[in-house]
C-alpha cells in the first residue's frame, strides 16, 4: 500500500538538512561531550510558577475537551496583547489557540491554499516551512533575500514571481538570520500582496527577542489586517516550546475556519496548558524581557569575541535567539565547516545550507548555551576558521 504523495512528499526529497544535528546526538549518546549550538531551544526550563499554575489547573479538573478555539480568557489576552503591540485593533474573534507556531504555520496556509497553489517563502528560512507548505498541498517556491543586502528581502524579487501565487510567508525577527525587518523592507513586502492579491502569513514568533530597533507587525500597515495571518507561539516568549502552545490573528471569517479546521484535526489544546498559558502572559512584559535577556548578553559577548578578529564575518543579527555567521573565508561549504568543527572541537552549529541555499557558506549558532561556555565555543570557532582559512 502506498501513502499519498502529499504526505509523501513532505521532506522533499534529498538533505532534510538535520544530519550535523544528528551527528552531534549521536556522539552524545556514545558518550562524547558535545557543545550544542543547534536547536532554538531555551537553556532554561519552563518556570516554576507556570508550571504550578498548570498542575493547580489539572487538578483543578481542566482535563476534559477544551474550547477548541482557546478558553474566553485566553483568546481575550492574546488579543490584548496584539492590540497593545501592534496597534491594530484585535478582538478575540481575531485569535485561534493552536498547539504551538508549527500547528499555526500549517493551519494559516491550509486556510489560504487550494492543492497545487503556489506558496511563496524566503530564503533563508526556518528548516519547517517547505515541508510544511507542501504539506498543506501548496507547491513550495522560494525566494532568495541576499548576504549583501543583510537578507533583508527585497520587493522587486518578490514581485517577480508573485503574479498567481497564493501567499507569502515571512519570518521577522528571522531563524536562522537573526534579521529584524525594517520598515521599508515591509512596506515593500505589503505593496506586493496588496498588488498580486496574496495573503501575506507573518510568523513573528521571535517578536520579543528584539536587540536593536523595533519588531513591527505586518498586519498593522495599510490595507494589511484583511490579507494577514500572524503565527504567534509562547515557546520562545515564555520558554514553553514542551507546552504547544501559539496562535494564528487574521479576520474573523478566518478564524471561523480555522475552528472549523482545529475540530476535525486536533480538537483543540489541552484546557490546562491553556490556562497555564493565560497564567503566563499575566506575568507581563517584565517575565518575557526576563526570558529573552540571555540571548541579549550572548549576542554581546559574541560580538566581542567577533570585533576581535578578520575571518568569520557576521550577518547583523538585530534579534532572535540565533547569530549567522558567514565561514566563507575558509573555501568550506557551511556543512563542511559544520562537520569540522564538530569531529575537531566537539562544537555543533547548524550548516548555513540547512536553510536553503541563500545561506550557503554560512553556519547558524544557537545561543543557547550558559555565557562562559559559549564565549569558550566562540573562540574555538573562530580560531578553528582562521586555521582553515590559512590567515
Ligand atoms: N517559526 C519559527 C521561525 C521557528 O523558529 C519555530 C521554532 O523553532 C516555529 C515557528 C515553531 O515554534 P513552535 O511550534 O514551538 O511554536
Amino acid at each position: 500500500m502506498q501513502a499519498s504523495k502529499r504526505i509523501s512528499t513532505i521532506l522533499g526529497g534529498g538533505s532534510d538538512g538535520w544530519e550535523v544535528f544528528m551527528r552531534a546526538r549521536e556522539m552524545i549518546t556514545e558518550g562524547t561531550p558535545v557543545t550544542e549550538l543547534t536547536i532554538g531551544e531555551h537553556d532554561i526550563r519552563t518556570a516554576a510558577p507556570i508550571l504550578q499554575d498548570m498542575h493547580r489547573a489539572a487538578l483543578g479538573g481542566h482535563t476534559g475537551y477544551a474550547s477548541i478555539p482557546g478558553i474566553t480568557a485566553l483568546r481575550d489576552a492574546i488579543a490584548k496583547r496584539v492590540t497593545e503591540r501592534t496597534g491594530v485593533p484585535t478582538k478575540r474573534e481575531n485569535v485561534m489557540v493552536t498547539p504551538g507556531g508549527q500547528s499555526a504555520l500549517f493551519a494559516a496556509h491550509t486556510a489560504v491554499i487550494d492543492p497545487g497553489d503556489t506558496a511563496l517563502y524566503i530564503d533563508p528560512y526556518y528548516a519547517t516551512y517547505p515541508g510544511t507548505l507542501r504539506g498543506a498541498s501548496a507547491e513550495p517556491l522560494a525566494i532568495k533575500a541576499h548576504a549583501s543586502d543583510a537578507f533583508q528581502p527585497r520587493a522587486a524579487d518578490i514581485a517577480a514571481v508573485a503574479k498567481g501565487a497564493k501567499s507569502l510567508l515571512v519570518n521577522s525577527p528571522n531563524n536562522p538570520t537573526g534579521v529584524v525587518y525594517s520598515r521599508e523592507t515591509l512596506e515593500g513586502i505589503a505593496d506586493v500582496c496588496k498588488e498580486h492579491d496574496l495573503w501575506l502569513i507573518s510568523d513573528e514568533v521571535y517578536d520579543t527577542q528584539i536587540w536593536e530597533g523595533e519588531h513591527i507587525s505586518p498586519r498593522a500597515l495599510e490595507g494589511m489586517a484583511e490579507r494577514t495571518l500572524v503565527v504567534g507561539s509562547m515557546s520562545k516568549s515564555h520558554a514553553m516550546t514542551g507546552s504547544r502552545i501559539g496562535w494564528v490573528i487574521g479576520p474573523e471569517e478566518m478564524v471561523e475556519h480555522l475552528i472549523n479546521l482545529a475540530t476535525h484535526t486536533n480538537y483543540g489544546v489541552a484546557g490546562f496548558i491553556q490556562d497555564a498559558a493565560l497564567f503566563a502572559l499575566e506575568l507581563g512584559e517584565d517575565f518575557e524581557t526576563e526570558i529573552a535577556e540571555p540571548f541579549r548578553r550572548r549576542r554581546d559577548l559574541a560580538q566581542t569575541v567577533l570585533a576581535g578578529q578578520n575571518v568569520v564575518g557576521v550577518v547583523p543579527n538585530a534579534g532572535a535567539m540565533y547569530m549567522m555567521l558567514d565561514i566563507s573565508a575558509t573555501g568550506m561549504s557551511g556543512q563542511e565547516f559544520a562537520f569540522a568543527l564538530l569531529d575537531a572541537h566537539h562544537i555543533a552549529v547548524m550548516p548555513g545550507e540547512s536553510f536553503g541555499k541563500a545561506a550557503a557558506g554560512h553556519i547558524r549558532v544557537a545561543m543557547t548555551i550558559e555565557d562562559t561556555a559559549f564565549v569558550q565555543a566562540m573562540h574555538q570557532l573562530c580560531d578553528f576558521a582562521k586555521e582553515k582559512s590559512g590567515r
